[in-house]
């Protein structure tokens, strides 16, 4: 998740260029303020994870080994049964691999659909962000976990990774998250891209064909964004084109980071209104 209070104007623009302007006329609170709960029957995933909904979506618990939830009481803990099993699997592994538990962020609303908040995406219940922070405390209170607010792993410019908080144990993270089969895609800082893409923390260690699904985004400095590719038995659910091959390494794909990174003053982009929702997504709401 990217909350406005942790970025810089730089960024902040720049997830602005990425996320949708919510008016209060907008219908974004029907799925966050009346359903409460998931739909009964099958999980199904309908759209796109910036346009869609989720039936039947299946619930995270709270705390597992090795992870917790960040902010429970916001209920953004659902999503496809498939995305339940990946953070299962990767707490698993990363306890596993020596590393301590780590925040699990935003998944979906119980019926996904449009977030009243900055989140564009995370509609469908294939994405969950996960906090790169890996000094964890598993006995925090409930209340400090409702408005724990991770650190940011990048320099305040943007520039490059802050080394005093991004190191090894998250280049592990990422690698353990970016070597599962059911990942499509991973969204992170440029910078932290761009470190693993120098070798940084041993990223370039042995077989690093997981560098190709780690894909350079605005915002991001605090978590990375995890996109489940569509699973079975959802023929509504539509993945994004696939990832271009190779490492993504390539400098050209940080281009845009580098001009974006040079603006003294960045204009404010137009209002993006939000595409409508697969018209089946209607029958997940109270008939009207
Ligand atoms: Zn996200």
């Amino acid at each position: 998740m990217i909350r406005a209070g942790m970025l810089s104007a730089t960024v902040l623009i720049g997830v602005l260029l990425s996320v949708a302007v919510r008016a209060d006329s907008l219908p974004t609170d029907p799925w966050s303020n009346l359903m409460l709960t998931p739909s009964r029957g099958p999980a199904r995933v309908i759209g796109r994870p910036w346009d869609g909904c989720i039936a039947g979506a299946a619930v995270l618990p709270w705390r597992g080994p090795g992870y917790e939830v960040l902010r429970p009481g916001e209920h953004r803990y659902f999503g496809d049964p498939a995305t339940v099993r990946f953070v299962e699997r990767l707490g698993l592994r990363a306890h596993a691999a020596g590393l301590p538990m780590f925040y699990v962020g935003d998944m979906a609303q119980p019926r996904g659909g449009p977030m009243p908040s900055q989140h564009v995406s995370h509609q469908t219940g294939v994405d969950v962000d996960i906090y790169l922070i890996l000094d964890t405390d598993p006995t925090l209170p409930m209340a400090a976990r409702q408005t724990l607010e991770p650190p940011s792993m990048v320099l305040p410019d943007q520039s490059a990774i802050d080394p005093s908080r991004f190191g090894p144990g998250q280049v592990k993270l990422l690698r353990l998250a970016a070597s599962d089969p059911a990942v499509d895609r991973i969204f992170v800082n440029p910078a932290i891209k761009q470190a693993l893409c120098k070798g940084y923390g041993a990223a370039g260690a042995g077989n690093h064909s997981w560098l190709h699904r780690i894909r350079p985004w605005y915002g991001h400095e605090a978590h990375f964004h995890v996109r489940l590719h569509c699973p079975a038995g959802s023929p509504l659910c539509q993945d994004q084109p696939p990832v271009p091959a190779g490492d993504g390494c390539d400098p050209a794909i940080f281009a845009w980071w580098r001009q974006e990174l040079s603006k003294p003053k960045l204009a404010v982009p137009p209002p993006r209104i939000p595409p409508p929702l697969p018209a089946v997504c209607a029958a997940l709401l109270p008939a009207s």
